[in-house]
């Protein structure tokens, strides 16, 4: 009869929960447009638009044990962020799934840090969908900015692999960086000529480890499909692009986080699409 003001089906206790939903709002470097500290509200409002039934995957979302611990208090400084999140992950259940509703991209690496904690060294891949590569050694005077997030994930200890998708933004620096030091990526031109199968064909061999992290920063998609990004770039991956990674990714990932979101330019289609791929997530994860 109440709606519960969480995640949509995520009523489970957490001492039970086999997927936890933690809302990281920080949006403290945003370059361009600010406000993706609203992001995981909005996306939590957004779930309860869908059938708790997944009728691809021929399951019932409230049937599972789903707990939505809501949101982490990160105040202003990326420093402290990063420390917060690193705390916060530190004392999430190991048994449980946890996905993350940002925030901003700078959410991400103190997660990796945190989750290849749990695992052997070398054995954490992490697959990022992003349209830039994020490898600058730092912006807007830190090294904790969003346009860093890649940089910093490749700088955790444990990381055995790593590639992104649906590039198509950096600098010639950035790139000269990538080609130096051989950073895996495919730009979404390939993905757009090649199909997106094809594409994780090869993502997911070089990914072959025991372990698997999903980072999708919403800007990889088209800003036909979201547009309430922090750094909108055209010519970016369809919604079905992004729905394929999750459905071939998701049943090997031990986590997930969407990032970037600015509810503030969106008309909800942004947010629908990021609640969507969070319960594609689950489902995917769910029937493996
Ligand atoms: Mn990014
Ligand atoms: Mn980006």
């Amino acid at each position: 009869m109440f709606l519960r003001c969480g995640f949509a089906d995520a009523d489970a206790d957490l001492r039970d929960a086999k997927y936890v939903v933690v809302g990281l709002p920080f949006d403290g470097t945003a370059s361009f447009r600010s406000g993706s500290r609203d992001g995981p509200d909005a996306i939590r409002l957004a779930s309860f638009n869908f059938e708790s039934y997944d009728c691809n995957y021929d399951l019932d979302l409230a049937t599972l044990a789903i707990c939505d611990l809501g949101n982490m208090d990160l105040g202003a400084d990326p420093a402290y962020a990063e420390e917060t999140i690193k705390e916060g992950i530190a004392l999430l259940p190991k048994a449980a799934v946890p996905i993350f509703l940002g925030g901003e991209h700078s959410i991400t690496p103190p997660i990796v840090e945190g989750l290849a904690k749990n695992c052997a060294d070398g054995e954490l891949g992490v697959l990022v969908l992003d349209a830039h590569l994020d490898l600058r050694e730092q912006f807007g005077n830190t090294r904790f900015s969003h346009a860093c997030a890649s940089k910093r994930i490749l700088e955790k200890k444990g990381i055995g692999a790593f590639t992104s998708i649906g590039i198509r933004s950096g600098s010639k620096e950035e790139f000269t960086f990538a080609k130096e030091n051989d950073i895996s990526y495919h730009t979404s031109r390939e993905v757009f000529e090649k199909g997106i199968d094809y594409v994780l064909d090869d993502a997911l061999e070089r990914l072959n480890c025991e372990q698997l992290y999903l980072s999708i920063d919403l800007d990889a998609l088209d800003p036909a499909f979201a547009p309430a990004v922090g750094n909108p770039e055209p010519f970016g991956l369809t919604s079905w692009d992004v729905l394929r990674t999750i459905e071939r990714a998701g049943p090997r990932a031990v986590g997930l986080d969407i990032n970037e979101l600015s509810p503030a330019y969106d008309h909800g289609q942004t947010a629908l699409l990021a609640a969507r791929l969070a319960r594609v997530f689950i489902a995917a994860r769910a029937k493996k």
